[in-house]
């Protein structure tokens, strides 16, 4: 009896495991979800109080990609976004960065202990990465192929901001980026110009 249940101890803690890793994946891309990211962000952010070590943040939205799925339809997009998502994992370096998918076809990249300049070195290799995967899309303003936008931002945590507000800037960035005519990178400064786009809207 003692070996049953030390067996079904083993088969419920398997499957416990295997439950949490279902709720922290995003099931289309096998990358980290918005839960995840948002767990890990928040730890982050804790360690950054204690450490003071600049946090970098990177928000990536594809260019155009509702006429992408119009003209080359959906099982495509989808197909698109698993490239993307595996594109973006080989794209960083250190263990502690985290990639997530943050929703539809948005993207996080987190990058603790990192400085501005290492973030703009990230999106550098990633829009190259993406740009190499050459996913034809004849029907981009930005380019014949799949690309992306990206919102940079840095902060060293304080007591008076909070992961809100690096998606927040991230998001003005990416706005920005969009704006100048997508397939480019902006790194937040105040004088970024401050607009609201989806994701500002739907941020608490
Ligand atoms: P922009 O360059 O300004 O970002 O334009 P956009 O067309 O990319 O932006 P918009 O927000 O208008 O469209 C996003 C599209 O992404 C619409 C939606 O159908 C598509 N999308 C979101 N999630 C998924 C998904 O899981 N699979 C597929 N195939 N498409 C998705
Ligand atoms: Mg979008
Ligand atoms: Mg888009």
């Amino acid at each position: 009896q003692s070996l049953l249940l030390t067996h079904q101890t083993e088969e419920l803690k398997h499957l416990n495991e295997e439950l949490d890793h279902i709720a922290h994946e995003d099931a289309l891309t096998g990358i980290a979800n918005r839960r995840s990211f948002d767990d890990v962000a928040r730890k982050e952010w804790d360690r950054g109080l204690r450490d003071q070590q600049p946090l970098t943040l990177l928000l990536l939205d594809v260019d155009c990609f509702k006429k992408y799925n119009d003209f080359y339809g959906h099982g495509a997009g989808d197909l698109c976004l698993q490239s993307i998502g595996q594109a973006l994992k080989a794209s960083i370096m250190r263990t502690s960065d985290v990639v997530a998918r943050y929703g539809g076809e948005e993207f996080v990249i987190l990058l603790p202990n990192t400085k501005a300049s290492g973030g703009v070195e990230v999106a550098q290799r990633v829009s190259q990465f993406i740009d190499d995967l050459a996913i034809k899309h004849e029907y981009s303003d930005a380019a014949p192929h799949v690309t992306v936008s990206i919102g940079i931002t840095t902060i060293i945590a304080n007591h008076t901001q909070s992961v809100i507000d690096l998606l927040k800037q991230a998001d003005i960035a990416l706005y920005q980026a969009k704006a100048n005519g997508r397939h480019q990178y902006v790194v937040y400064t105040d004088k970024t110009t401050a607009t609201t786009s989806p994701i500002a809207s739907s941020l608490p």
